[in-house]
């Protein structure tokens, strides 16, 4: 982006460098042009015409100049250039014009046999009076190709060295760029192999802990005064999410470093999907939330089964954690055909709490919660829609939210049909 804005600037520099400068130039020459003109009405044969048609006349001859005098009918008095080549194209430019006032135009002519040559022309006239009389015309012209292949040369080398100039910063940009990144590369790794470890460590000791308690709960429960069997309830529901917790940031861990592969299977969607709706409506009273599944078409997919039903419960918890108590959520699926392809469209719509249009970019992103009171009061930590879209990505999906404060969320999931 900003090389980009550099060349654009660079770019509008050297057109207003060369835009002045050539105007400058031709204003200049214009003036010069004028004053020949001025000079060579006063001279006698143009008020009195003696040389014959075509003849040499004083103002010549640099190589550079021509000078025309056409009676009023058009008739050649004198005619002067350099190369008799250009006579007839002269001739055609200049007939018929005949001002008043000096005024000078600017001409470019190709001649030769294969039109092959080039020539830049700037051209005054003005009308002879004499006595009162029109006399005629007379046409002083410089040749200014070499002022027009200097601007030509002058653009070329501005340009080469706008693209040398770029390249040069391009080249110290993406070093310095490099330099800058490393450390927080190296930081980005060093978090990355935290995670992973402590995540490995964490593991073992919770599930000890984790079964320890469920052994507790299955035994001598009863010898347990009232605040102990309670506190045992407790800490079975924290051993259990924190062993969640930590499956799920391994999850994470092993995305990163590539280490997690997906196991590739057919199987059958609604299955599936039936398999998790009945799960969630287990512990969620439909007093409270009304949970359905809207479709009930067999449907053959090619993906990782876990991952899926991973995905499912992901999506629909949340849908349950933040919908009000009468609220309704759904799940349901069809098939889409876009640009020839066929994809399974999966929607998770709730009728709950909604969200901010300024959170939805965010949510997908690790550690991300709206409202990190309400989710950490029902248990959640942020990490649900990262491995969401994970799993989504994984098999080459796309999944999009819609959400209204007040009136709830749908979220899309787009997977190719493989
Ligand atoms: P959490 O474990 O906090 O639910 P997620 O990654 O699953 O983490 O979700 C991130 C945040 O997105 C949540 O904290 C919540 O604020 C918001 N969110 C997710 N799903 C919904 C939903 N269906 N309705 C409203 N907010 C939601």
């Amino acid at each position: 982006m900003n090389s980009f804005m550099l060349i654009v600037f660079l770019l509008f520099f050297i057109m207003g460098t060369i835009s002045v400068m050539s105007y400058i130039v031709y204003n200049e020459q214009k003036l010069e042009l004028e004053a020949l003109t001025e000079q060579e009405m006063d001279e006698s044969y143009v008020v009195e015409p003696q040389g014959k048609s075509g003849e040499n006349t004083p103002i010549n001859n640099q190589g550079i100049y021509i000078n025309y005098f056409l009676k009023k009918n058009g008739d050649l008095v004198v005619g002067d250039e350099f190369n008799p080549e250009l006579r007839s194209l002269i001739m055609d430019k200049v007939k018929g014009w005949s001002p008043e006032a000096i005024q000078v135009k600017y001409v470019t002519f190709t001649y030769g046999s294969h039109q092959e040559k080039e020539i830049h022309f700037l051209i005054a006239g003005k009308r002879v009076i004499d006595g009162g009389l029109v006399k005629g015309t007379l046409y002083i012209g410089k040749d200014v190709s070499y002022l027009w292949s200097m601007f030509q040369w002058l653009l070329a080398v501005l340009l080469g060295m706008l693209l040398l100039f770029v390249g040069i910063a391009i080249g110290i940009g993406q070093i310095m760029t490099r330099r800058a990144m490393k450390p927080i590369v190296h930081s980005y790794q060093l978090q990355r192999e935290f995670l992973a470890d402590a995540s490995h460590e964490l593991r073992t000791p919770i599930s000890i802990l984790k079964s320890g308690l469920e052994v507790m709960d299955m035994g001598e429960n009863h010898q347990l005064s009232s605040f102990s069997s309670d506190l045992l309830v407790d800490l079975q529901k924290e051993a259990k999410s924190a062993a969640k917790l930590v499956d799920d940031l391994m999850l994470l861990a092993r995305t990163d470093s590539g280490a997690q592969p997906l196991f590739y299977e057919t199987f059958d969607f609604f299955s599936l999907a039936e398999q998790v709706v009945r799960s969630i409506q287990n512990v969620t009273p439909p007093s409270q939330i009304q949970l359905n599944l809207l479709s009930d078409r067999s449907l053959h997919f090619y993906g990782d089964q876990e991952r899926m039903k991973q995905l499912l419960y992901i999506l629909l918890n949340n849908a349950v954690q933040y919908t009000q108590p009468g609220g309704k959520v759904t799940l349901d699926y069809f098939l889409e055909e876009e640009s020839q392809a066929t994809k399974l469209c999966i929607t998770v719509t709730d009728t709950g709490i909604g969200m901010e249009p300024e959170h939805l970019e965010s949510i997908f992103r690790r550690f991300y919660r709206v409202d990190k009171n309400r989710s950490r009061e029902s248990g959640g930590t942020g990490i649900g829609l990262a491995i969401a879209k994970w799993i989504v990505e994984a098999h080459q999906g796309d999944i999009e939210v819609e959400s209204t404060p007040g009136v709830g969320s749908t979220f899309t999931i787009y997977l190719p049909l493989t």
